[in-house]
């Protein structure tokens, strides 16, 4: 007997009859005699659909009320699995995050988890309950509702999961892994059964949506065994051969990973890039550039300085596409001026493609066989940043699709390994 979460996503709670083969898939490990606590996204669509309300009725909604709208997504969608539970016979509760309750501190849309309280949670599993408890959202300080961001389900899951101290935390989702790169995208991507933490943490940060960044943090903190797998299979499907599917992340690197040179890739559309002409090259401009836009609450990715010529350099960085227009107008009002720079230059057309994987630690030559790749292409690079484990590029967002399937086809990605 094992104490187990279990996190669907929007799509596995897309509709009355998925909701029932959770309830299903769910009953099936509690008649085996785990312990479980479920953990439901909203489903599919609503989240997208409250939040285009509330842009409805002002296109910069307040941030409190936007959590207190959106957190509703997840209280129906557990309601409506507590319920299914109950009528297949299977004793439940659900709560929503304020009721465990979810400790977030307050940065509303974006809230981080502080701590979880596993009392009532605990309580209920003693008396033979499945416990349910929503995604997404928790409660600051002040009784406020918080959410954690889009996708912060993922997150909601390791978290209780590290709380409640699980054997495991299972993702279910509507793909049956982590593939090599979104199969979505590139239809010859395959599914890994392991991946290793710090591939997974690069990935989820360079925006495959598989997971959410933070889900994969608390992971690693907390040491947290986590499974990605389908939703989508028979919900009858024997446990053993359950237990076993999907794509285990894990906390070892065996060699046959080591082998691996680029294990994944990952992209994301969700970039911008702004520049700034000829600013003086002197000490402290990245400061007096980055210092404000630090201030404003926008995270800034990729920073590029080039040689100065005759005392000037340009220096560009790329932010997250939502903060575009607010990073520009702190530009062209407030920065540009205060630093001395030339013309201002942005694109929110842009892209970044990145490969990951533990094998570049020790291979030279993998950043060149992506830049050889991306030029055949006649794909142009606008910027690159490269890590121990991850080269990634900035480059229209036109050639996104075809960049990504190129460089899977490179580094032989779409080849089966499993007999070498
Ligand atoms: P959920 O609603 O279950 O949280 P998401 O849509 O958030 O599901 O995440 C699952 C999706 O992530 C898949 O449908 C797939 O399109 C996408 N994805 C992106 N990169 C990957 C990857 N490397 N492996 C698997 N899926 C990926
Ligand atoms: N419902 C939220 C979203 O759509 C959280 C999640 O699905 O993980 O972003
Ligand atoms: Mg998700």
């Amino acid at each position: 007997m094992s104490l187990i979460v279990h996190k669907y996503g929007g799509t596995s709670m897309g509709s009355v009859e998925r909701i029932q083969n959770v309830a299903r898939r769910v009953a099936k490990w509690h008649a085996a005699g785990h312990r479980v606590v479920v953990v439901p996204s909203a489903m599919s669509g609503e989240t997208n659909r409250l939040l285009g309300l509330a842009k409805e009725i002002n296109p910069q909604p307040d941030g409190r009320e936007l959590d207190m709208l959106a957190s509703t997504g997840e209280q129906a969608s557990s309601a409506l699995l507590a319920m299914a539970l109950l009528s297949q016979g299977v004793p439940a509760r659900s709560y929503t995050g304020w009721q465990v309750p979810v400790l977030t501190d307050s940065s509303y849309t974006k809230a981080r988890i502080r701590s979880i309280d596993d009392t009532r949670l605990l309580a209920d599993l003693d008396l033979g309950r499945v416990v349910i408890v929503t995604g997404f959202q928790g409660m600051d300080e002040g009784g406020n509702i918080t959410t954690l961001g889009r996708g912060g389900s993922d997150t909601s899951a390791v978290a209780v999961a590290a709380a409640i101290k699980a054997d495991e935390c299972l993702i279910f989702t509507d793909v049956d892994g982590v593939y090599t790169t979104d199969p979505r995208v590139v239809p010859e991507a395959r599914r890994m059964t392991v991946v290793s933490f710090e591939e997974m943490l690069e990935m989820a940060s360079l925006g495959s949506k598989v997971l959410q960044i933070r889900s994969v943090e608390f992971a690693g903190k907390y040491r947290v065994p986590v499974r990605v797998l389908s939703s989508l299979t028979d919900p009858l499907l024997p446990l053993e051969e359950e237990m076993t599917s999907g794509t285990l992340i894990t906390f070892e690197e065996d060699q046959k990973m080591e082998a691996a040179v680029v294990s994944g890739i990952a992209f994301s559309r969700d970039e911008a890039k702004v520049t700034l002409l000829s600013v003086p090259d002197i000490p402290g401009v990245a400061y007096s550039i980055l210092g404000p836009v630090a201030a404003a609450n926008i995270d800034v990715d990729m920073i590029l300085q080039n040689q100065s010529v005759r005392g000037t350099t340009d220096f560009s960085f790329t932010v997250n596409r939502n903060d575009f227009v607010r990073t520009l107008d702190l530009l062209n009002n407030q920065i540009g001026p205060a630093v001395g720079a030339g013309e201002i230059v942005s694109d929110d057309k842009v892209c970044k493609v990145s490969i990951v994987g533990i094998g570049m630690r020790s291979h030279v030559g993998v950043a060149s066989l992506m830049f050889r790749t991306l030029s055949e292409e006649g794909i142009n690079i606008q910027m690159i940043s490269t890590s121990e484990i991850k080269t990634s590029v900035i480059i229209n967002d036109k050639y996104m699709e075809l960049a990504v399937r190129a460089l899977h086809k490179a580094f032989h990605l779409d080849e089966d390994k499993s007999e070498a």
